[in-house]
Formats: structure tokens, C-alpha cells, sequence
């Protein structure tokens, strides 16, 4: 069935595959695009490349125009009618290229400055690239970087290599060994294109130039043979309506309009269109333009899309039955996010300008462990601010009264409320920097809840009182360490259990206002650290009665910090980092012998 299926298709129901190009930033994804489109003076009739909307389209005519000075004789077929190269490079727009557990983009290019290696970002879009199963190439860009580089204007790759000296083409064999152990350390057997003869199993490098246009053919017509190789027969078939919304934009007399990459089927005059809205509300609208065929990029105007969701999925019904069911599916575009976002826990609200930035911002958030209580998209308006407002309520969730705003502007007032309400906004284009800025915050947000709360933090200590040195105001004692860490301002005492009567009597003796071991002062001492003891002065608050070494305790006592409730939830709450775990049992074992519920 599907062979006469694929029959039936004539030669023009062929579609063409997408590809995004992406990379950690300043590799030259921009720059590359830029020289692919051009069209430099003897290729002038390397025709029909046409810019539309957040796309490139280059029709096989260009390809092949393009890729001439590699495929000389023309002995490799290309098949596919054209190609859609999406045009804003970056995470963001592959990621609005959503689809149903995979994505639209057919085939991506990552770009890896050849003098760098693989940087956070790549690594990053390698796991995005994995994680979707999109089959991808790596461009080895700014080989005219090397050392005395020969440029050879957009001159295949062998050929270019072979007119540099010895010495640079050490120099570049030196940078292609190193990337490819760093990919290896990836789990990725990366070779380079034309020593792989096995697109399937091992990761393609094409060395290229952005600026001399150098390998960018190769890199062209190794796009066309891994697509013609890893995309299944009917996916270069015309079939189903796959569209997505890469941007919501505001035009001057035409209002609020989407741009939609078609990826597959056809758009139709008259077709009614669903999609997911920013509230979580379906919108629909009317086609009004003539047929379009993917893949292309289209701009659709019409009255409601104002609240449409830029990275969301487009269907079109055909009647009011398939208009129900597809705004079920809409919506689940936004659905799908609720994994990251646990709205009754205590966390930060985030607003983002597409779903698919959204996505990789709480992606992102999610391994930096910071929490999310609610989201949005679009700009940061008042009801955001009152909404991550509520975490002031409560001194322990005070950290968490931030909105992260990553690629949105900040509505008009909702700055000057936010600075009257205590709440902090960060924005930034970048998700690694806007994570920063927030890490940054909690950390600087904890040091000073740390401050404040040392005064009331207590460790576990017990000593053995080996020498009295002063026996009253102050007390200096030379002890040992049975367990726990002795520090500068902690209360100790003593406990006297008396178990005939069964009373308890804790004698509290004052804080600990200097420790010496060999005359040298320590904040913290632990039992590793005391050697043949140390000399420990104990003060009294002004409050607090003198005790006297001999008659209120002695040798035969411990001296034990004195903890509490409070201070016990203090170290929970601020210091749970510096307490281990036979800190925990000990201060479990004093709670009883102290009495503490
Ligand atoms: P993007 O951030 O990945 O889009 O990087 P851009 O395309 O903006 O390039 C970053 C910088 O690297 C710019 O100054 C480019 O001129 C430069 N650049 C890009 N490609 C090349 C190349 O192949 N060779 C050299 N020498 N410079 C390049």
C-alpha cells in the first residue's frame, strides 16, 4: 500500500527537508548562513534561492549550483526537490520546531569553531540534537584561522588543503585529532566527511570558512546525502499537515501575525486553523492566502492569533468535529511543560517569549535545581510580579519572590511594583546568564540568612575536661574532644542527671570566646585536630550567674554544647551543608540526654 501510496505521488509532491543550523555562540553560525544565501558573482545564476519568512529555501537548481565544484561531473543524484535552511541559528528556534516526541527539523548543523573545540553550548545542542533523534553534521568552521591559511574562495575542502604548507596543515590536523577526542569523549565517533563511510554509525566533520566560503560546498552536498540516507521514504512524501509557529509578531496594519514554518502538507485559502494560546485557551483562525506547500515559511494574519504561543503546533480542521479535537491537542503543546513546574511547592516564576524557550529555560532550570511555581509567556506584566510576590509570605521562601524573564521585555509598571513589593526581576537573552544571575542572588540571599543565623547555631560537642586553668570568670579548661566540633560562640553547660530523684539540672557555664591548641587560635576544632588538647575559655553572658570549676562541676563532668529546639532548626535550615551525619546522631543523643522534646 505504501509503494502505491508513493506511486501515486507525482515528482511535485516531493517536499524538501528542514535544517537548523546551531552551536555555542561567536562560531559563525550567523556568518555561515550569510555565505550559503550569497551569491557571489560568477555563481549569478545560481537562481531561485528565496528568502521567506525565518527561512531560506534553496530549490535543488542552487544546491546543485552550489555544490558543483564537488560533485564536477554530477555523478551524485539529489533527489530532493530543495532544501529550507530555518534562519534565526540558536536552541530556541529548533526547539520551536516542535513535533510530537521528535521535531520538525529534519537535519541540523552544528557548528564547532575548529579553534575552540566543543564548548558549553555545543554540548548542550548535541544532547538537544540526541534527545530529539535529528540526524546532524558538524562544521568545523574558521579553518582560514590556521596558522598562514592559503584562502581558495569558495573551493571545496581537498583541494583547498592541499595548496597549504606543511606546517598548516599540521596545525590543522593537530585542531581536527583534538575535536575528534573530545567528541569521543561525548560517546561520539566523529571522522572527517570524506574518511566516513558510514553516515549512520559515525558523526561527519566538514571543515569550513565562513569568511573564504571554503568547504561550504562539501558541507552543502554532505546535508543533501545524509538527508537522501537517514530520511525514511516518507518523509520526503508530501503527507499530513506539520506546521509550528517559530514567532508571534506584532506589523503595523496587518495586527498580530504568526510565522509559521509549514514542514509538511499544504496550507489552504479557507482552512481553519488551531493553535495553543497563551492562557491555555485555544485560538482558531482562517487561512485567507492561497495554497502554500511545505516546506516553507509563511506569515498568517488574522484577527485573534494576538494570543497565540510562539513554538507551538498548527492544525487544521475541516469541520467543527476536527476543530474540538485538534484544540485538545493544541493545548497539550502547553501541557506538556507542567512536568518542570510544581505550583503548590515553594520556587521562583518564569516567563519566556516562545514555548520553546520556555522549554529550555526550565530545562535548564531543572539541572541548576531550582524550583518553578509558575510559568508564562510573554512579557512580564504586574500579575507576575503578584503572583512570585506570594513567596514573600514567608521568611524561608523569600528567595524565591523572582520573576526570571528570559527574552521578554518588562511591561511599563510592573518594574516599579515589583521594586515597591520586594520582588526581583532578571531578565537576560541568554539562558546560562539569566541562571547565573539568579544563582548568584540565592547564594548572596543564603550568606546573609547564614549571617544572621550563626548567633543561634549550635554544633554538637562533648569534651573531657582534662585541666582546669582558670576556675571562674572566665572558665579556661584544657579539654579533649569526645565528639562533635568545638566552636567560637557556642553555649555550653553541664548536665547533671541525677537518677535516684530523677531530676535534671543543665548548668549553663557561658560561650566559648577562644580555642588554642599550642597557643595558636582556631574558630572550629575538630576531634582529628586536637592533638594533646587544646585550652578553651568559656564567658559568661552578664545575665548568667558565675559557675566555679570545682563546685558547680568538675573533672568528672562533660562539657557539653547546650542545644535547643530552635537552634537545631537553625542548622536544618541554614547550615544542613555543614552539619554531617554524625553531627545529626549526636545531636539525636543529646536531645535526650538534655531533654529536649
Ligand atoms: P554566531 O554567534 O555563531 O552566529 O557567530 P557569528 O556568525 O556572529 O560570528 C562570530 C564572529 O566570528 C564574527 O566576528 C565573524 O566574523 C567571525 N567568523 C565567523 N566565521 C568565521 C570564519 O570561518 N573564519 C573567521 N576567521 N572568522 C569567522
Amino acid at each position: 500500500r505504501k509503494a502505491a501510496a508513493q506511486a501515486a505521488t507525482s515528482k511535485e509532491d516531493l517536499r524538501s527537508p528542514i535544517c537548523c543550523i546551531m552551536g555555542h555562540v561567536d562560531t559563525g553560525k550567523t556568518k555561515l548562513l550569510d555565505k550559503i544565501r550569497q551569491t557571489s558573482v560568477q555563481e549569478g545564476e545560481a537562481g531561485g534561492i528565496t528568502q521567506q519568512i525565518g527561512a531560506t529555501f534553496f530549490p535543488k537548481q542552487a544546491i546543485l549550483e552550489k555544490t558543483a565544484v564537488v560533485n564536477k561531473d554530477g555523478s551524485y543524484e539529489i533527489k530532493i526537490p530543495g532544501l529550507l535552511i530555518i534562519d534565526t541559528p540558536g536552541h530556541e528556534s529548533f526547539r520551536n520546531m516542535r513535533s510530537r516526541g521528535s521535531s520538525l527539523c529534519n537535519i541540523a548543523i552544528l557548528v564547532v569553531d575548529i579553534t575552540h573545540g566543543l564548548e558549553p553550548q555545543t554540548i548542550e545542542s548535541l544532547n538537544l540534537l540526541r534527545d530529539r533523534k535529528t540526524p546532524f553534521i558538524v562544521a568545523l568552521n574558521k579553518i582560514d584561522r590556521c596558522y598562514g591559511w592559503e584562502p581558495v574562495p569558495n573551493g571545496g575542502f581537498r583541494e583547498s588543503l592541499a595548496k597549504q604548507s606543511k606546517s598548516t596543515k599540521s596545525e590543522f590536523d593537530d585542531r581536527v585529532r583534538k575535536t575528534i577526542l573530545a567528541f569521543a569523549e561525548q560517546g561520539l565517533n566523529a571522522k572527517l566527511f570524506d574518511e566516513n563511510d558510514d553516515l549512520r554509525r559515525n558523526l561527519s566533520l566538514v571543515p569550513t570558512s565562513a569568511i573564504t566560503g571554503e568547504g561550504i560546498p562539501d558541507m552543502l552536498m554532505l546535508l543533501v546525502k545524509l538527508t537522501q540516507e537517514r530520511m525514511s521514504g516518507n518523509l520526503m512524501f508530501m503527507g499530513e499537515l506539520e506546521a509550528t509557529v517559530l514567532e508571534v509578531k506584532v506589523i503595523e496594519g496587518l495586527g498580530t501575525t504568526i510565522d509559521v514554518i509549514l514542514s509538511n502538507g499544504r496550507l489552504s485559502e479557507g482552512d481553519k486553523i488551531v493553535l495553543c494560546g497563551q492562557d491555555g485557551q485555544p485560538v482558531s483562525a482562517y487561512v485567507r492566502h492561497p495554497e502554500v506547500k511545505a516546506a516553507l515559511g509563511v506569515k498568517i494574519s488574522a484577527p485573534g492569533l494576538e494570543r497565540a504561543l510562539g513554538g507551538c503546533r498548527l492544525y487544521v480542521a475541516h469541520d467543527d468535529d476536527e476543530v474540538e479535537v485538534y484544540k485538545d491537542m493544541a493545548l497539550e503543546d502547553l501541557s506538556d511543560l507542567s512536568r518542570f513546574i510544581n505550583p503548590k511547592a515553594p520556587g521562583v516564576w518564569v516567563q519566556a517569549s516562545t514555548l520553546g524557550s520556555l522549554e529550555a529555560l526550565l530545562e535548564h532550570l531543572k539541572l541548576s535545581k531550582t524550583p518553578v511555581r509558575g510559568s508564562g509567556i510573554g512579557p512580564i506584566y504586574r500579575k507576575d510580579i503578584l503572583k512570585a510576590g506570594l513567596m514573600l509570605r514567608r521568611d524561608e521562601t523569600a528567595h524565591f519572590a523572582v520573576v526570571l524573564g528570559f527574552d521578554v521585555p518588562v511591561d511599563g509598571d510592573a518594574a516599579d511594583y515589583a521594586k515597591k513589593e520586594g520582588v526581583k526581576i532578571f531578565t537576560d537573552e541568554t539562558i546560562y546568564r539569566l541562571g547565573d544571575q539568579y544563582l548568584a542572588y540565592y547564594n548572596e540571599v543564603e550568606e546573609a540568612k547564614r549571617k544572621e543565623a550563626m548567633p543561634n547555631a549550635v554544633w554538637p560537642v562533648k569534651l573531657k575536661i582534662l585541666k582546669a586553668f582558670a576556675h571562674r570568670d572566665p572558665i579556661i579548661l584544657g579539654v579533649d574532644i569526645i565528639d562533635g566540633s568545638l566552636r567560637i560562640g557556642t553555649p555550653m553547660g553541664v548536665v547533671k542527671i541525677d537518677k535516684e530523684k530523677g531530676t535534671r539540672d543543665i548548668v549553663a557555664l557561658g560561650k566559648v570566646t577562644s580555642i588554642e591548641i599550642n597557643h595558636k587560635p582556631f574558630e572550629v576544632v575538630k576531634k582529628s585536630q586536637i592533638g594533646a588538647g587544646a585550652a578553651v575559655k568559656i564567658e559568661r553572658a552578664s545575665h548568667q550567674t558565675a559557675k566555679l570549676f570545682g563546685r558547680h562541676f568538675d573533672d568528672k563532668d562533660e562539657v557539653v554544647s547546650l542545644i535547643s529546639r530552635q537552634s537545631i532548626d537553625v542548622l536544618k535550615a541554614n547550615f544542613r551543608d555543614q552539619v554531617e551525619p554524625s553531627d545529626w546522631s549526636l545531636i539525636k543523643k543529646m536531645k535526650i540526654e538534655q531533654g529536649i522534646p
